[in-house]
């Protein structure tokens, strides 16, 4: 049996099977990167594990599917409440497993879990399926959305519940039965989110947890023939082993993967804001697919632009997440301190200034990597290219909007752009040209359940989100009737799926 006591509360290591826990003959260690104190262990999954998480989630699978959305409803969010009344508790767990800020997943973060099943449920009832004639052939279209049968969720540690959640909300009211594999390093919320699924009614197998490494317990999960879905967040050299496995089932797949965004400043731009948002990029420690990480401010700007964010960085308050005043925590694990500090010393080694940061905080010492930027940057350097996910910044300097589009679009990602101008046409302009599965105009994370939401190029594979969501997730069926063959008259319209 594997056990982890994490801020006082007792959770379970093991899988959750059936809604039974599944202990394993090896265990992982887990530790809090605040201060480094171990939190106990997890089960380390094999293919065995995944082998009966999945039977399980085949088991369960046609009774599940066979309620209809309605049937459905009121579990999920029964599931919803049960995590909005355990905020406080899933929030402190979830700071000391991950490190992020306790205030934020407080009065933010988990909410927005628990908004995750909830939305996805209700929109499952209500979602329009399109029907309509083919006069031509006398004839009448009614699109279905079927579940599609047992789905393999892999998540990342640098928001775990909220990203878990993301997933299994639309992944289980398509319809769909779930084997979520959370990360290694934060498998704890995960393994509470079984327990309240428990306590939600969900029936055995519905919501299975496969705890382990990615490159065996994951790895077995996505390769298995009876999985229809893989949805992934993480990084593109793990989704590309990902793929290859599901290439050999043919099972679909949908990637976030990170980016390399651009948070562009116009030298029309409202300073205020556009400073305030880019000294926010250091949230979660930088630890956020979504960052704009590359600065690129327009010539004229540039100087106040520098100066008013270096000023700025030195009021952030960097220190212990559980602390209400702290606005910036420690990196997740010793092994991404040593892949974030490696990118800042070979982009220094190539040539690129340090103005803020640039190592561990003397003080705090740990995993607490001090907000960094960097400037003279060399074009082309890795620190460009590459994802850091750390709160590692780079500040270029961009001349004209033609020049803009090309620095911003000149990566191999495309997940989000950041555009502060008080122009609007202009601002539309740069939108349209911008690689992006996201543009956001004078704002930042504005972050629409109802939105399509994943990244171009490299940054993903589809969309999710609103009905993007369901479009993934369930095997969507167009059934054609001739008319005229049934007594009951067939209005062209939309009606809600399930109905
Ligand atoms: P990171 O390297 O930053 O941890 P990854 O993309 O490797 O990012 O990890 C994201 C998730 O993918 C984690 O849950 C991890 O366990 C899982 N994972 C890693 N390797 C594999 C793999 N080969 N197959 C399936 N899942 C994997």
């Amino acid at each position: 049996m594997a056990l982890l006591t994490c801020a006082s509360h007792a959770v379970s290591g093991d899988h959750f099977i059936a809604n039974r826990r599944v202990a394993s003959a090896r265990a992982l260690a887990v530790t809090s990167p605040i201060d480094g104190t171990p939190l106990g262990e997890i089960a380390a999954g094999d293919a065995a594990a995944a082998d009966q998480a999945v039977e399980a989630a085949q088991h369960a699978f046609p009774a599940w599917a066979a309620l209809s959305p309605a049937g459905r409803g009121p579990i999920l969010r029964r599931l919803a409440d049960l995590i909005e009344r355990d905020v406080e508790a899933l929030a402190l767990v979830e700071t000391t497993n991950n490190g992020s800020l306790f205030e934020a997943s407080r009065l933010r973060v988990m909410k927005r879990a628990a908004y995750n099943i909830r939305y996805f449920a209700d929109l499952a009832e209500t979602l329009a399926a399109p029907a309509w004639d083919t006069e031509a052939a006398n004839a009448h279209n009614r699109v279905r959305y079927d579940p599609a049968g047992p789905t393999a969720l892999i998540t990342p540690w640098n928001a775990p519940l909220m990203l878990a959640t993301w997933k299994v909300g639309p992944a289980l009211a398509a319809g769909n039965t779930v084997v979520l594999k959370p990360a290694e390093w934060t498998p704890v919320t995960a393994s509470m989110l079984a327990d309240l699924a428990v306590e939600a009614g969900l029936p055995p197998g519905v919501l299975n947890v496969l705890q382990g490494l990615g490159p065996e317990a994951g790895a077995a999960l996505v390769a298995h023939p009876g999985i229809r879905r893989i949805s992934f967040t993480g990084s593109p050299p793990t989704a590309r082993l990902i793929g290859a496995a599901a290439a050999a089932n043919l099972t679909p797949v949908s990637f976030e993967l990170g980016g390399k965004s651009p948070l562009i400043v116009c030298d029309d731009a409202d300073l205020d804001l556009a400073v305030a948002t880019a000294a926010g990029q250091y949230d979660n420690a930088g630890q956020v697919c979504l960052a704009g990480t590359r600065l690129l401010v327009q010539a004229a700007v540039y100087d106040e632009f520098a100066t008013r964010l270096r000023a700025k960085i030195a009021e952030i308050r960097q220190g212990d997440p559980r602390d209400p005043a702290t606005h910036v925590g420690p990196l997740v694990h010793p092994k991404h301190l040593a892949r974030v500090s490696g990118y800042v010393e070979r982009a220094v080694a190539a040539g690129a200034r340090v103005v803020c940061g640039g190592r561990v905080s003397p003080t705090l010492g740990g995993l607490y990597y001090e907000p960094t930027l960097l400037v003279d940057v060399p074009e082309g350097a890795e620190i460009l290219r590459e994802e850091v996910f750390g709160p590692v910044l780079t500040l270029q300097t961009v001349a004209d909007d033609a020049a803009i589009v090309a620095v911003a679009n000149d990566t191999d990602y495309g997940l989000a752009a950041v555009v502060f101008t008080r122009d609007q046409a202009r601002a539309e302009r740069l939108a349209d040209a911008l690689v992006a599965g996201t543009v956001w105009v004078n704002c930042f994370f504005v972050r629409d359940l109802a939105a399509p939401f994943g990244g171009s190029r490299q940054s993903g594979i589809g969309r999710e989100g609103g009905h993007w969501s369901f479009d993934f997730y369930c095997d969507v069926k167009n059934v054609v009737h001739r008319k005229g063959t049934f007594a009951e008259a067939h209005a062209a319209g939309r009606r809600p799926h399930g109905a």
